[in-house]
């Protein structure tokens, strides 16, 4: 978190307010619990510590029922700001020390009367400058919610610029909302909501306050995604007719399409048609079958012919987010078109392959089925293959971000499919399609559900296709919970699954473990010792072998190699292969630390062992004994799919609690309001509104400039 500016500290909103009830008595004070007393203060000093030199500010608060103590760490700015006998009001947690018990760090401000009495409910009733909903801040690393608390009381009172004719600071800002726009939702205007969500008098104010920030940063959003959406539909791009070519070619699949993907295969060729570029988002959960989709997809444009000309093909780019993919897509794609026989390209950082190979050395398919060494790709250099993509010669590149690098041209690229969408920033997909004269079609997967309202705001310029089924005869894992005492019956289960020639997954929340030196470090099970445990321990029998993010990637591609040969038994990872690995004789994942991954994790995670005919387990093993983790473990074994899992998730989450909010780039305050599909509906419809009148938002200046000002678009 940077807060750098005036306006960076306004909008660092409280995460929650204190409550009325908490305040007490000095001499009711009890050990460990959040309090508010009022009193008198005194003894007022700062001092530094010898060995650390952090400043340490003491004072004492009095009251009529007695004495408590106060002290800041690195706040020496406290001492300065109050004087011997000013009366206050103090906010905080009590802590039991050697010498009594004392505030440490509490939220401190001056009062001008202590009200009346020192128990419950009286403090409800003050007024003057005793708001009674004390803001609490999110504190950032060194910046203290009372030092916020302060800035922002200092801003309130203070005067605007010499131009503002000595108004006050906060008459000087402009609202970029349009007034009609508030009027039409009852939402308050930026200077009234500002007040209310720093210094709220009523609970009710804070409240709709929120909801205006929240309104107002979903609108943006909207209005970016409306206005790409906009410039899209203008945009020229490649016309693909090949609907009776691409029910041939998906005849020839080693099984037939499920109703859900033969829909999106349609959606797609649709789009190809109208002469503008598609933006698709193709949801579909773990194992649904969306390669299978990309291929089809993939075919019609390889098999059109550029314009006015009867020879060559129009190009497409498949972009995987990590090289394990890029290589699992290479390999599928290489089987799908068997029978055609498109020559394919790979590349990724650690260098380039091609298919077919003419010289039969390189590495063949280990595929079922009779189609043997025809399927041997073989390593190029880079340069040769980026020369044979230029001028056309090879009409399908597989690849990581390297795809996107300038050094990658195509002759006439006409579709860009994005495999798991969420890890690549919209931004970056921009960029990508600006780059060419003809736009290329769009089409973005992904396989992390998202809850309605959130992929109606983040992925507001795309269209949606959904695989909400599973293709036939695919079982469903079964889930459990695990406690401790089971652990010992949960490995005899894995061994005997082992015996049968199947394998397992163990995932670990760390990779190493933590360093014993260091407080405060979490305790969780590591990639590390779980290896060495299970190989020398538990299964000495078997081969454990174990893999994470921070490998090379050649080293990675070793171990899942040697995972997917066989000669791996037990495979301990890290969240690395959370995303899109696909290893069918894989049928049982152990989660260990479970508490650690969010439902949606945990899903992908549950998926990696969904690809084959096998009955499928999950095992979760879980530290906390919280209820609200047991509550959020409990609704990730009965889930159906995914869909509903991320509609759970959001629900479940509290503010202040929304972790999974930053992998969108949105705001805590702004997921909750996600919770609210009229509200997501209505930034939606306003933003299509203005955006289809004035999509350069001429009419609307202050808009425009706070559109690119604060570029809120910022996910990545
Ligand atoms: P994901 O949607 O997770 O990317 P994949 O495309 O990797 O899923 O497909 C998962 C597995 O399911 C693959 O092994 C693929 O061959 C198989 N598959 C895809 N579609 C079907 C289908 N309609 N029927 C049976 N198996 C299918
Ligand atoms: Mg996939």
């Amino acid at each position: 978190m940077r807060l750098f500016t005036v306006s960076d500290i306004l909008r660092h909103f409280p995460s929650r307010y204190g409550e009325a009830g908490l305040v007490k008595a000095i001499e009711f004070l009890n050990d460990s619990e959040n309090a508010v007393v009022f009193g008198k203060i005194s003894k007022l000093k700062t001092a530094k510590t010898f060995k650390s030199k952090v400043a340490i500010s003491t004072a004492e608060v009095e009251d009529s029922t007695g004495k408590v103590k106060i002290i800041w760490f690195s706040q020496p700015y406290i001492a300065k700001m109050f004087f011997e006998g000013n009366l206050v009001r103090i906010e905080g947690k009590v802590t039991e020390r050697k010498d009594g018990l004392s505030f440490s760090n509490p939220k401190i401000e001056k009062v001008t009367k202590i009200p009346e009495g020192t128990s419950g409910s009286l403090f409800s009733g003050s007024e003057g400058d005793n708001p009674n909903l004390s803001p609490i801040y999110p504190e950032s690393r060194g910046i203290s919610s009372n030092w916020i608390y302060h800035s922002i009381q200092k801003i309130f009172s203070a005067r605007g610029g010499s131009a503002s004719g000595g108004k006050g600071f906060l008459d000087t800002l402009e609202d970029p909302i349009p007034e009609k726009i508030l009027k039409k939702y009852n939402l308050p205007t930026l200077k009234t909501a500002l007040v209310w969500i720093h210094a709220p008098r009523k609970k009710e104010n804070a409240e709709i306050a929120r909801k205006r920030f929240a309104f107002e940063e979903i609108f943006f959003i909207q209005l970016d995604r409306q206005k790409e959406k906009f410039i899209a539909q203008k945009e020229k791009s490649f016309t693909i007719k090949k609907d009776a070519e691409v029910k041939d070619f998906v005849k020839t699949f080693p099984f037939p399409l499920t109703s859900t993907q033969n829909k999106s295969i349609q959606a797609i060729l649709d789009d190809f048609k109208v002469g503008h570029p598609m933006s698709r988002l193709l949801e579909g959960d773990v194992g649904s079958g969306k390669t299978a989709v990309a291929t089809a997809a993939s075919f019609a444009a390889v098999s059109t012919n550029p314009p006015n000309q009867d020879f060559g093909n129009l190009q497409v780019a498949y972009m995987a987010p990590t090289e394990i993919l890029a290589e699992q897509h290479f390999e599928s794609f290489i089987e799908y078109f068997s029978k055609y026989k498109v020559p394919i390209g790979l590349i990724t950082g650690s260098g380039a392959k091609k298919f077919p190979s003419k010289t039969s050395q390189g590495r063949t398919l280990n595929c079922s089925g009779p189609k043997g060494p025809t399927l041997a790709w073989t390593k190029i250099s880079k340069p040769q293959l980026l020369k044979w993509v230029e001028n056309g010669e090879i009409p399908i590149l597989i690849g990581t971000h390297a795809l996107i690098q300038k050094t990658v041209k195509f002759k006439n690229l006409a579709f860009i499919i994005i495999d798991e969408q969420h890890r690549f920033g919209v931004k970056q997909r921009m960029k990508l399609r600006r780059k060419h004269d003809i736009a290329p079609h769009f089409l973005s997967m992904t396989a992390t559900p998202i809850p309605r309202t959130l992929a109606l705001t983040i992925f507001g310029d795309l269209d949606l296709s959904l695989l909400d089924e599973l293709p036939p005869g695919r079982q469903i894992p079964e889930t459990k919970i695990i406690l401790s005492h089971q652990r010992e019956e949960i490995y005899e289960q894995v061994r005997n699954e082992l015996k049968t020639g199947r394998q397992v997954f163990v995932i670990c929340a760390r990779v190493n473990d933590p360093d014993p030196d260091k407080e405060n470090t979490l305790n969780a099970k590591s990639v590390k010792s779980e290896t060495e445990r299970l190989q020398s321990k538990i299964f000495p029998e078997f081969n454990v072998g174990s893999i994470t993010g921070k490998m090379k990637p050649a080293e990675k591609e070793k171990i899942m190699n040697e995972f997917k040969d066989k000669k791996i038994d037990i495979l301990v990872a890290t969240l690395v292969i959370e995303v899109g690995i696909n290893i069918p004789n894989a049928t049982m994942i152990i989660i260990e630390n479970a508490e650690r991954f969010g439902l949606s994790q945990l899903h992908q995670l549950r998926g990696r062992v969904l690809r084959s005919s096998f009955k499928p387990h999950c095992f979760v093993f879980a530290d906390s004994k919280s209820q609200k983790t047991i509550t959020r473990l409990k609704s990730f074994v009965n889930a159906k799919n995914g869909f509903e899992l991320a509609e759970e998730d959001l629900k479940q989450r509290g503010a202040g609690d929304l972790a999974g909010a930053k992998q969108w780039g949105v705001s805590d305050l702004a997921m909750e309001a996600l919770k609210n599909i009229k509200m997501v509906e209505a930034a939606r419809t306003e933003a299509q509104t203005l955006i289809e009148k004035d999509f350069e938002l001429k009419k609307y200046p202050l808009l425009a400039k706070y559109m690119t000002e604060k570029n809120v678009v910022h996910m990545e």
